[in-house]
């Protein structure tokens, strides 16, 4: 590849796991120009955003870490969050990466220049940067979701969106009251029924929670893990492998193997039998689609705070907030201090891409996603979107580990710029052929999933997007996905050299 007159080689946007994974990949390919930019003050994308109390992560930790960087030191099996945030920031550092990151930077918009071969990316501080490459790892759930009901900007009490928790919050003696029950809830109901005066749940949609099997991990088995390292990998091996055996048998092949996932569902309607007193909660508490539309979680603690006097489940529709309450479809005022938003993140109409795209011949990638159907070839790629690799793209999640995903679009970049380097060239671009080759296969590969197979009917999930089509899972398994994206043919791509020209330099900042 050609020395860069750019900015930079290459920009990164987000410094979450998957930029950092990103930018440790381009490294070893020898590539240091790299921009990190993050809109957030720090690094650690959704583990840094994300401090609510009860946080913890929902894959075992011994799988959710990179695999050649594991952590011998979780505390347990699943480890809280404020350990995730550590280890980003540990592997910002062992990998050299904070150098290159600027915080407090949000991308506004990028566009192509196909003259020069090189992307622009504006910021809100008013300057533009120049690029040969630009990579967006901008999370899938990063772009909250505030919904805006009738007389909400009338309450007089404190809200507070999960995202953007007041840490050390008070809620004793406060009528506090959760908008949603998504899995974010389900660890945060619980801490707050533990202190409040009243709680009340406000739910549309009941979510499948199964027990969590969660146990702190005996120090001398951190020092075995550190020590023979080799017995932490068996430990994700045989992790891993049960989290396959659930997505792929459970989700992916629900067609063929139904009985597995019934009994799913069987299990998460005992633990509610084992859990709630009253008969009629646990009704309103029992999903009426399949298990695995919506992403299932696990809990011990969630089901049973519905049998304490100080918490009301709400199933009747939010219809107005007032100054103090809220107030439900069914005539129900429900009084309030504190309301907490435990109500998500929206996907499809501002997160997928997080900013405005534009490639080749005009193509705006927000519109062509939204007008047309959502795709990315390999989960990572856009025709007339050169020399960009989406990291968050529809098609990529591999719905386990993201790690997974991060780790096989690191295998894709290793092999796209290692030929780009074989051919001398700077400039690729996904195929229109391959691409829709890729997405055909994937629609195809869905049917069998719950989400064709099964009945969805009502819950709701943030899988489908807006169109009704289920296109945020990558259809494969961790080891296909891996061997996938470190193999896939290289003439998916064309390439090019870039033009020796001018040195392209960004615009002065603006005042
Ligand atoms: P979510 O699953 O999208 O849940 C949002 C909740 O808010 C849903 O119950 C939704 O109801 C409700 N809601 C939204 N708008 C509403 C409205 N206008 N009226 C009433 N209810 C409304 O979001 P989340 O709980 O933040 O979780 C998102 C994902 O983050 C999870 O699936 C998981 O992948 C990840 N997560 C992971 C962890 C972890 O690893 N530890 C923890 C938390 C979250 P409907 O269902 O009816 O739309």
């Amino acid at each position: 590849m050609g020395a860069t007159t750019l900015d930079h080689e290459v920009v990164i946007v987000g410094a979450g796991f998957g930029g950092l994974g990103a930018g440790i990949e381009f490294t070893r390919q020898g590539m240091t120009d790299l921009a990190i930019l993050e809109r957030e003050d720090d690094l650690g994308g959704t583990w840094h955003v994300n401090h609510y109390p009860g946080l913890a992560v929902d894959i075992a930790s011994v799988t959710y870490s990179y695999s050649f960087e594991p952590n011998p030191h979780w505390s347990r099996l699943f480890a809280p969050g404020a350990e995730l945030k550590k280890y980003a920031e540990h592997v910002a550092d062992k990998y050299d990466l904070r150098r290159h990151i600027e915080f407090g930077v949000a991308v506004q918009r990028a566009e192509w220049d196909d003259d020069g071969q090189y992307w622009t990316v504006h910021t809100d501080d008013g300057r533009s940067r120049t690029a040969r490459y630009l990579v967006t790892a901008t999370g899938f759930l990063s772009q909250p979701h505030t919904p805006d009901f009738p007389g909400m900007d009338t309450f007089a009490g404190k809200i507070i969106h999960t995202t953007d928790w007041e840490d050390g919050y008070d809620f004793a003696g406060k009528r506090a009251a959760v908008i949603g029950t998504g899995a974010t809830a389900v660890q945060l109901i619980p801490e707050i029924a533990r202190t409040a005066k009243a709680l009340t749940v406000f739910q549309r949609t009941p979510i499948w929670v199964v027990p969590k099997i969660d146990f702190a991990i005996p120090a001398p088995v951190q020092t075995l893990f550190q020590k023979v390292p080799l017995t932490q990998k068996a430990a994700r091996l045989v992790n891993t492998a049960a989290l396959e055996a659930l997505m792929v048998f459970g989700v992916l092949h629900f067609k063929q193997a139904k009985p597995g996932n019934k009994l799913a569902a069987l299990l998460s309607k005992a633990h509610l039998r084992a859990q709630v007193r009253d008969a009629a909660t646990r009704r309103k508490l029992t999903p009426s689609y399949d298990f695995g539309c919506k992403r299932p979680t696990f809990s011990n603690t969630y089901f049973r705070v519905f049998n304490q006097p100080n918490v009301t489940l709400q199933t009747s529709p939010i219809e107005r907030v007032e100054a103090d309450a809220i107030v439900c479809a069914d005539g129900t005022s429900v009084p309030v201090d504190t309301l907490v938003l435990a109500t998500g993140f929206n996907l499809w109409d501002t997160n997928f891409p997080a900013f405005q795209i534009v490639g080749r011949q005009g193509r705006d990638l927000g519109r062509w996603w939204r007008e047309g159907r959502f795709q990315a070839y390999e989960g990572i790629a856009v025709p007339k979107m050169p020399n960009f690799l989406s990291l968050n793209s529809p098609y990529s999640y591999s719905g386990l580990s993201y790690f997974t995903t991060i780790e096989g679009q690191m295998k894709h970049i290793a092999r796209l710029f290692g030929e780009l380097r074989r051919r001398g060239a700077d400039t690729f671009e996904v195929t229109e052929e391959a691409n829709t080759a890729y997405l055909d296969r994937s629609t195809k590969a869905l049917d069998s999933s719950v989400f064709y197979a099964g009945d969805c009917t009502g819950s709701r999930s943030y899988y489908f997007n807006q169109h009704g089509e289920a296109t945020l899972l990558r259809p494969s398994s961790t080891l296909s996905t891996l061997r996938e994206m470190g193999s896939f043919p290289l003439e998916d791509y064309t390439y090019r050299a870039a033009p020796v020209s001018e040195p392209v330099t960004a615009p002065a900042p603006t005042a």
